[in-house]
């Protein structure tokens, strides 16, 4: 399979350059050149499959004969080796949890499957690749845990020093070998400008790469998840409406994907905190990015998704195809905790802040009898301890997965500048 860049002035190509650059030279983001819809006969016996082969049945056509099958295969199983439970937890309403893998957060499935996928296509050649990332939490931790001992492989992650949370620094800072962690004397949207000067400079010299969801490989295997829940709601014989809390926009972009290749989804809802760029432009047709404003749900603290160029890109550029079909509504942390008490009072569940902004987004687009809402809880609550022992009155078990990395000892160099991340590249 072929890509092209959104901004359509680099030449197309493969699976396994867009992998590799992460970015295209142009800095668009990279897009494939077709999606071919599946037959009708999968979705129709879709019970039959394990979730190992609807996710190559999913993803093949995007790697094409990059990889192969059988290679392929290995990689989709370690993958997706945890469950996708959907849980219900009010009539016609349930929630697909996302938090079973290793660092117990969504990203864990984008992270394995394009570490895999570069360890692959480093086999060949001898040349080291640098995964450099920033991180307001969660998505650090993931790409520590996916890419540790990846052959080929060395992994720089900046994070803002004070700003996460205990439990993330711990996942990101603790691993060692090939991952190094920078605490960054500043906030998110500085490690992320770091991150992007880096990307532009020529005299580092290391072959660079991103690991956030503009890649293609973090990006597409992130539909699986909707097949994984229509795999499990099918016999409701409902029509399906996925609402997901959104802050890059990757998530719901992957599940809009999965729509094209003929999954039946009724309608998508991007549920956002108060970083409401995307509701702004569906209610007035002008996209106005503006800076990122901190709440409780900070993996969304996004004020420019970079993705949304790719939702556009699959309607068409079309505003009133995806009002049709794609809703956005934002809530402030105010509501968010309160959603998550009412939620709590009425089912016992305990939503983090994220999960509940996704419930918050059913509720407001008021589904019908004939539907049935699924919402996507992106992260486990342990994630998000302080604000969920402090909004709820539970105690929050640590999960194993936690309790491995919480007592290990952190280690990470501090910086404060460009001209520090520099050197340590370069040194
Ligand atoms: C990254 C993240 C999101 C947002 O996902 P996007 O694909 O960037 O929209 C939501 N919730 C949690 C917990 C996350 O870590």
């Amino acid at each position: 399979m072929n890509y092209y860049s959104l901004h359509r002035k680099s030449p197309n190509t493969t699976f396994k350059t867009a992998v590799k650059e992460g970015l295209a030279k142009d800095r668009g983001i990279y897009f494939p050149e077709e999606i071919n819809p599946l037959s009708a006969d999968f979705f129709k016996n879709i019970e039959k499959y394990s979730k190992e082969e609807i996710a190559f049945e999913a993803i093949k056509q995007f790697v094409g004969d990059e990889i192969p099958k059988t290679i392929l295969k290995k990689i989709i199983k370690e993958t997706v080796s945890f469950d996708f439970p959907v849980v219900e937890i009010e009539n016609n309403i349930g929630t697909l949890e996302l938090f079973h893998g290793p660092t117990m957060a969504f990203k864990d499935v984008g992270a394995r499957f394009m570490s895999s996928c570069l360890e692959y296509f480093n086999l060949e050649n001898n040349e080291e690749i640098t995964v450099l990332v920033a991180t307001s939490g969660d998505t650090g931790g993931a790409v520590a845990n996916g890419f540790l001992n990846t052959k080929g492989v060395k992994v720089v992650i900046l994070y803002p020093s004070g700003k996460v949370s205990n439990i993330q620094e711990k996942q990101l800072t603790t691993l060692g070998n090939n991952i190094t962690a920078l605490e960054v004397d500043g906030t998110f949207d500085d490690c992320q400008e770091m991150v992007k000067t880096a990307f532009l400079d020529d005299k580092i010299k290391r072959t660079l790469t991103s690991a956030n969801s503009i890649n293609v490989a973090r990006w597409l295997p992130q539909m699986f998840y909707f097949f994984f829940a229509y795999k499990q709601l099918k016999n409701q014989n409902k029509e399906l409406v996925f609402s997901v809390p959104s802050g890059n926009f990757g998530n719901i972009c992957a599940a809009v994907i999965a729509n094209k290749l003929g999954l039946p989804i009724k309608h998508f809802i991007a549920s956002t905190n108060i970083n409401n760029t995307v509701e702004n432009y569906l209610e007035n047709g002008e996209y106005v990015p503006k800076p990122s404003k901190a709440t409780i749900s900070n993996a969304m603290d996004v004020g420019n998704p970079s993705n949304f160029i790719r939702i556009q890109e699959l309607f068409n550029n079309d505003l009133n195809a995806i009002k049709n079909k794609f809703s956005s509504f934002s809530f402030d942390d105010e509501s968010t905790k309160k959603a998550m008490v009412s939620i709590f009072k009425e089912t016992k569940y305990v939503a983090e802040p994220h999960g509940a902004i996704g419930y918050l987004g059913l509720k407001k687009y008021q589904l019908t009898d004939n539907e049935y809402g699924v919402f996507l809880e992106t992260a486990h609550p342990v994630k998000f301890l302080d604000i969920v022992e402090s909004t709820l009155p539970v105690k929050i078990d640590i999960p194993e997965q936690i309790k491995k990395v919480i007592d290990k000892r952190k280690v990470a160099i501090r910086i404060s500048t460009y001209t520090e991340l520099k050197e340590y590249l370069n040194s």
